[in-house]
């Protein structure tokens, strides 16, 4: 039963949904490329359809590049203008468009959702924008003789706007994040670029943001994995939400998925802790940086600091799994730093956290246009301080991201290698030790680690009671027989997925050299710029060479890193880079190197966001082919979190 909960809204069947209203932007001066509006027309919306769509003719791809009359066909209308300028529709463009529409009268009662938003998660509503603001420049619309005007539309039918979903509820309640109760000195979303599609979020009142909310719910099908399309901004502290409780018992109502909760902790009193106890499975990422009252409210500017110190005891009493999170922030001088990281740890250790998550910090240029500390000396140091305490403690400590440490420490990569055991799981108890490598699961060799994680994770999901592993520990080679069904806190069947095992991150799939292989016989490339990361290039020259796919000679694989030139600063992770960071390198190369590649191929995981190939300014990865004149290819590959 639950307890204490203020069910001050109750789920309504006959409630209207939340309206998905979108404004027209009919008086902006928008440069057309050319001025006959029916040709612009039409320009418009093949662009914006080719933005979303790949024409085919028998099954195969085909470039289009423009059009022209069935009547006049002598003359070729261009879709793209010369500098390629035009054909990009960002996000600061919907968040110029946003802002001069907001101050336009509207009636007093009526809301809007961000276009910028959903021409990054479902650009078809963009493409009818477009349409619409096209047709209204040529035509008026009517009712029963007279004329209408218009300046917005709505989605008629939500049924029609269901996508794919993992069927996770913090697909919802992230909606609730919109506002924080802290304003840490490290803060990333004070970092991100004006014209980040995910930084625009409309300010609503709680009850407009409920309204969505609530319809958003109605149409979440764990089962079915299905859901709205989704439209987040970015997300804040979801537990200060006043609808907070509402909402997760409206949606443990629907599903008995784990509810995975990042929280700063400034609300978990021990009444909420009681209250989310009934609400169980539950787990918390809590953002505590610092067990010192004064540290935390320094950093955080948390004004009582001691109600998410003292939240760990009381999470473990209800039985609540939750990992402690920390950015180690050079606020001071590096040794108080790490003597507080230090005392952080033994706190979290001894309060049984599920998992310590170290986040090591970088800022970009729009939080800093000065150098604010040496990236590579404090993540070394920090690294270093990780690898010390966890030759101390049995709690798992993770340094994201995880292949900072591999690519420094270890010579060989993507190992199945142990870097820490959740407390009183199936491979703690069944005497797995930091640093073993596992060598067979239930008598199937292991190659990797994405093998290693995919083997444990259907061991657990099987149901089996117990599992054998085969680990090399030092010059050792020998079996452990793990009993599936002991364990207890902090372990949890629900939360954890490879029976307690922590790896240092996900790993590279070998199946990914396999895809380039394709991919590049598909478009008979010889002279191919593959588009790597400063992190992941070390595991993929690995895999690339152990797979022995590109033996015979015929072909050079160039593989290069782009700068982040976009978000500048410190940054240097591959999924944060965007189409003009990818267009600006390549051109750069070629100018190097005297000529152009056959192919270019760039990892999908900084598109994979949104699902339709956009960067995080919402542009489209296709015109980095239209603006180099070079193809490209995205290869096909998840997005690496750790
Ligand atoms: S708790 Fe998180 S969202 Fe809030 S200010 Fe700190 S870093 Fe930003």
């Amino acid at each position: 039963m639950l307890k204490n909960v203020n069910l001050n809204s109750k789920e309504d069947k006959t409630s209207q949904d939340c309206v998905f209203r979108y404004r027209l932007d009919l008086e902006s001066e928008k440069t057309p490329i050319f001025h006959h509006r029916l040709s612009e027309l039409v320009r418009t919306v093949l662009k914006s359809l080719l933005d979303v769509i790949v024409p085919l003719k028998v099954g195969e791809d085909v470039k289009v590049d423009g059009f022209r009359w069935l009547m006049g066909r002598e003359q070729v209308h261009q879709l793209f203008s010369q500098t390629g300028s035009s054909s990009v529709s960002s996000a600061s463009d919907f968040a110029k468009e946003e802002h001069s529409l907001s101050s336009k009268a509207s009636g007093p009662n009526i809301t809007f959702q961000s276009i910028a938003n959903a021409a990054f998660y479902e650009p078809r509503i963009d493409l009818i924008k477009r349409l619409a603001e096209s047709l209204l420049t040529l035509i008026e619309f009517g009712y029963e003789g007279e004329p209408v005007k218009v300046d917005s539309f709505r989605l008629q039918n939500l049924q029609d706007w269901l996508v794919a979903s993992a069927g996770d509820p913090s697909e919802i309640f992230e909606y609730a994040g919109s506002h924080c109760s802290c304003d840490c000195i490290f803060c990333c979303n004070r970092g991100n670029p004006p014209s980040v599609a995910t930084s625009s979020n409309l300010s609503r009142t709680p009850d407009e943001e409920f309204a969505e909310i609530k319809t958003r719910i109605k149409y979440f099908s764990p089962e079915a994995e299905k859901a709205l399309f989704p439209g987040l901004g970015c997300v804040y502290e979801t537990t200060t939400y006043p609808y907070f409780m509402d909402m997760l018992l409206l949606l443990r109502k629907k599903t008995s998925k784990p509810f995975r909760i990042t929280t700063n902790g400034t609300n978990l009193t021990p009444e909420m802790i009681a209250n989310l106890a009934e609400l169980k499975p539950i787990y918390l990422y809590l953002s505590l940086n610092s067990s010192s009252p004064t540290r935390r409210q320094r950093l955080m500017r948390d004004n009582s600091p001691e109600i998410a110190i003292n939240s760990l005891p009381l999470l473990k009493e209800q039985g609540i799994p939750y990992a402690v999170v920390i950015v180690p922030w050079p606020a001071d001088t590096m040794s108080e730093m790490l003597d507080d990281l230090s005392s952080t740890v033994a706190y979290a250790v001894n309060q049984e956290a599920h998992l310590i998550q170290v986040n090591l910090p970088g800022y970009s240029k729009h939080f800093s246009s000065v150098e604010l500390f040496d990236l590579d000396q404090v993540w070394k140091e920090v690294i270093a301080k990780v690898r010390e305490l966890r030759e101390k403690y049995d709690c798992p400590i993770v340094a994201m991201p995880t292949l900072y440490e591999e690519n420094t420490y270890h010579r060989r990569k993507n190992l199945p290698q142990v870097i820490g055991l959740v407390k009183n799981s199936p491979g703690y108890l069944g005497g797995l030790k930091r640093g073993d490598v596992i060598k067979q699961i239930n008598g199937i060799p292991v190659r990797d680690r994405p093998q290693a994680r995919d083997l444990l994770a259907l061991v657990q999901r099987s149901g089996a009671k117990e599992a054998s592993v085969k680990v090399q520990r030092g010059r050792q080679t020998f079996e452990l027989n793990l009993n599936l069904a002991r364990y207890s806190y902090p372990y949890s069947e629900d939360i954890d997925i490879y029976l307690g095992i922590i790896f240092t991150g996900t790993g590279l799939r070998m199946s990914y050299i396999e895809t380039l292989k394709e991919v590049i016989e598909a478009r008979q490339a010889k002279q191919v710029l593959f588009l790597s990361s400063e992190l992941i290039k070390p595991t993929f020259e690995q895999c690339l060479t152990e797979s022995r796919l590109f033996v015979d000679g015929q072909l050079k694989i160039d593989i290069e890193v782009p700068k982040n030139n976009f978000f500048g600063g410190n940054i240097f992770m591959g999924d944060l880079l965007v189409v003009q960071d990818f267009i600006d390198y390549i051109k750069g190369y070629i100018i190097r190197k005297g000529r152009k590649p056959d192919l270019v191929v760039i990892p999908s995981s900084p598109f994979n966001l949104s699902g339709w190939g956009r960067d995080l300014t919402g542009r489209v990865y296709l015109d980095i082919e239209r603006e180099t004149g070079v193809p490209v290819e995205l290869l096909p590959c998840a997005t690496i979190y750790d």
